[in-house]
C-alpha cells in the first residue's frame, strides 16, 4: 500500500471512467469554534517536511490529505476563519480559526484540490499516508524510516 503508486492507480481509474467513491469527512478547530464538513475524492495522503508546512504546523511536518474534486462546505463559525498567504509563496496560503489557530482545509484553485491538515479531522482518514515529500528540507529530529516512499522535493504527479 505505501509504495507511492497510489496517485498513478487513481488517475488511471479517473480516466477510465471508474466512479471513485465520493467520501465525506468531518472536522473541527482546536477550539471547536470552526467545523467543517469536505466531500470529494480522497486522492493523495502526504507527510510535508518543507519549510512551511513545518514553521504552519509548529512541528517535524504537516499531514495532508488531497481530495478531488470536491466540495468543501463550512458548517459553523466561518466568519472565524483567518489565513494568511506566505507573500513569495505561488499558493502557500494558512488557513486557520482566528481563536485558537487551528488550522483548518483549504481549497486549492491551481491544483483543483482541497487540502486537509489530517490532524483538524474528527473522523478517521479513509486513506493511509503514501509518501513523505520535500525530504530535503526535513529536520534532523523529525520521524522517519517508515517505509514510506521519499521525495526529495515536490509530489509525484
Ligand atoms: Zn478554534
Ligand atoms: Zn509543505
Amino acid at each position: 500500500m505505501s509504495n507511492g503508486r497510489m496517485p498513478y492507480a487513481a488517475s488511471i481509474s479517473d480516466r477510465l471512467g471508474n466512479p471513485m467513491s465520493q467520501t465525506t469527512l468531518k472536522g473541527s478547530c482546536l477550539c471547536g469554534a470552526v467545523m467543517y464538513e469536505v466531500t470529494g475524492e480522497p486522492k493523495r495522503f502526504f507527510h510535508c517536511h518543507c519549510s512551511r508546512c513545518r514553521k504552519a504546523s509548529g512541528t517535524g511536518h504537516a499531514s495532508n490529505l488531497f481530495f478531488q474534486p470536491g466540495a468543501l462546505k463550512w458548517s459553523r463559525g466561518e466568519e472565524q476563519i483567518r489565513s494568511f498567504k506566505v507573500p513569495e509563496a505561488k499558493r502557500f496560503t494558512n488557513i486557520f480559526c482566528g481563536t485558537c489557530g487551528g488550522r483548518l482545509p483549504r481549497q486549492v484553485k491551481e491544483i483543483d484540490a482541497i487540502v486537509i491538515p489530517c490532524g483538524s479531522l474528527d473522523d478517521d482518514a479513509p486513506i493511509k499516508p503514501q509518501a513523505r515529500i520535500f525530504h530535503e528540507s526535513r529536520a534532523s529530529w523529525s520521524c522517519t524510516g517508515d517505509g514510506l516512499s521519499v521525495y526529495r522535493e515536490g509530489p509525484p504527479l
